[in-house]
């Protein structure tokens, strides 16, 4: 698996994406953060500083389920500031990862059986 996550719209996106999708989200938003599950209050407001982080808020759509690119369901999208997305996609990655390496314990263990058969 590739440990670069490069985002490709053509490829992973719905083409109504930057037309319709993200302006609708956005619009939904009221230009500012619809507040995350670890932070379910935060209302940044796009491009003003955060005011727990201070950093400059750029809101970018979030996907609530990996692997959801395509979708074209609104409800499973989200307008976050940087710090609800990215805790939001760790707190992904993390549980993804622990996933694989039970998988690949799994397989290992599999492989394994089939050797001695
Ligand atoms: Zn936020």
């Amino acid at each position: 698996m590739s440990r670069k996550h490069r985002i490709d719209y053509k490829r992973d996106y719905p083409a109504n994406w930057h037309s319709e999708i993200r302006p609708a989200v956005l619009s939904r938003a009221g230009n500012r953060c619809e507040g995350s599950p670890r932070y379910p209050d935060c209302r940044a407001e796009n491009g003003r500083p955060h005011p727990v982080t201070g950093s400059v808020v750029v809101l970018t759509i979030a996907h609530l389920y990996e692997g959801d690119k395509a979708t074209q369901d609104l409800t499973r999208l989200r307008a976050w500031c940087q710090r609800c997305h990215l805790l939001y996609d760790i707190w992904q990655h993390v549980r993804n990862a622990a996933e694989t390496r039970r998988r690949q314990r799994i397989e290992a263990g599999q492989l394994e059986m089939e050797a001695r058969s």
